[in-house]
């Protein structure tokens, strides 16, 4: 008898056939005896339009603001955690549902991406002696001290489950959703892309991060650190020996080395340039502080001195909803750091190549920089990893350099 975490994202939850659909995946872990707990998503579309409405009525700039926006977008797991309890008496089952407070889950006060600080694994243990299954509503906790709702940011059920699995020592955490696996890359933008059997969780973590969304980062990190085994899984087909996608360990257990286990692309980030203004020690300090202190992550770094060495220009990137808080953290410093204009660009970007056999090759950054070349791409940015680099361009080449990454390192073989 294993235990089993199974999370179903949005897709795979889309409608009441999917729901039912979804109770057919857990029947079939039950009849071969094994303990489930089932993590849910909202329906998809509907944390958008969650997400939607709670914009038309407040630019979300406060802390007291994002906690309210937290109790709307919880709204949508709700929903379908318990329809999936439902089904699952309708068909024979003692179920309940859980919401993040009844664990209770409980999270930082980092409200719209909040981290989670603990799990009563005890309880959820408990409930299965009570109950043959439960079904808990992914992507949100709460904050104790205050008894609020909080939500783990976008796409966060990846991370409800894997800290689930985490709390109860689960021997597998299965990720259901759309596609049947990880990919090369984003297999909607190219059919070329190929199923990935295997992937370390390092590529893992750096393709998430880089925008690969199939996973949130934040669940790589924790089954990472947590030692979860996760799976990656299609809820539209038959679960079998090769199904999906596992993540391992080290490349000891990946047969076939390659130099580049995936590319990952990224709409989703703001370029933001802080021209001329005066060198002094501790000017990033102040800018990135500012930023911080707002709670804006920020991705690449560059900084620029003019030829003279007494003015500088830094260029960073943020999240592209992080955007007016950036604005309003760096406007509150002008009068510090003096920078002559800030320029914003929403029209890029991101692409990475990611693979721990970069460690080991020479020419990986050659055949990038070349190949985007060759097609007339320019590059703003670049950062590197010792196992990503990470190229900034603008928005409409990006799928282009997807498509002629993806055969430049022969990752259609
Ligand atoms: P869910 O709602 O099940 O959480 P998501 O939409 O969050 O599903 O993630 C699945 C999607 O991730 C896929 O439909 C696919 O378009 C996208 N994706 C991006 N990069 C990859 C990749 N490398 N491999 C597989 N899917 C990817
Ligand atoms: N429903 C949330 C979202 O759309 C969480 C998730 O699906 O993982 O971001
Ligand atoms: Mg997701």
């Amino acid at each position: 008898m294993s235990l089993i975490v199974q999370k179903f994202g949005g897709t795979s939850v889309g409608d009441i056939s999917r729901i039912q659909n979804v109770a057919r995946k857990v029947k079939a872990e039950l009849d071969k005896k094994n303990q489930v707990i089932v993590v849910v998503s909202a329906m998809s579309g509907v944390t958008n339009q969650l997400v939607a409405y709670c914009n038309q009525v407040s630019s979300l700039m406060t802390k007291e603001s994002l906690a309210e926006y937290d109790s709307v977008v919880a709204t949508g797991e709700q929903v379908t955690c318990g329809l999936l309890a439902l089904e699952l008496q309708s068909i024979g089952y003692k179920a309940r549902s859980l919401l993040g407070w009844q664990i209770p889950l409980k999270t930082d006060d980092v409200y719209s991406k909040a981290r989670i600080d603990s799990i009563d694994g005890d309880f959820l243990r408990a409930q299965l002696k009570e109950y043959d299954v439960v079904v808990i509503a992914g992507f949100q906790g709460i904050y104790a001290e205050t008894n609020r709702v909080a939500t783990l940011g976008r796409g966060g059920s990846d991370t409800s489950a894997v800290a689930i699995a985490a709390a109860v020592g689960a021997d597998l955490c299965d990720i259901y959703t759309d596609v049947d696996g990880v990919y090369t890359t984003d297999p909607r933008i190219t059919s070329k892309a190929r199923k990935l059997n295997k992937v370390t969780y390092e590529e893992m973590l750096e393709m998430a991060y880089s925008g690969s969304k199939v996973l949130q980062t934040r669940s790589v990190a924790m089954a990472m650190s947590h030692n979860v085994r996760v799976r990656v899984l299609s809820s539209f087909l038959e679960v079998s020996e090769n199904s999906g996608t596992i993540l391992v360990n080290n490349d000891e257990e990946i047969m076939e080395r390659r130099v580049i286990t995936g590319i990952s692309y990224s709409k989703n980030d703001v370029q933001i340039a802080l021209t001329q203004m005066p060198d002094h020690p501790g000017l990033s300090a102040t800018i990135f502080g500012a930023l911080a202190e707002k709670e804006v992550n920020v991705d690449m770094i560059v900084q620029n001195i003019s030829a003279d060495g007494k003015s500088v220009d830094i260029t960073f990137t943020i999240a592209k909803d992080e955007l007016e808080r950036a604005k309003l953290a760096i406007e509150s410093i002008k009068d510090i750091v003096k920078y002559k204009e800030m320029v914003v660009d929403e029209n890029i970007a991101k692409i990475s190549v990611i693979g721990v056999g970069m460690i080991s090759h020479s020419g990986v950054a050659h055949t990038m920089f070349k190949t985007l070349a060759d097609k007339g791409i320019n590059l703003l940015l670049i950062s590197t990893s010792e196992i990503k680099i990470s190229v900034l361009i603008a928005k409409d080449y990006g799928e282009l350099a997807v498509r002629v990454l993806h055969d430049a390192y022969g990752l259609d073989k």
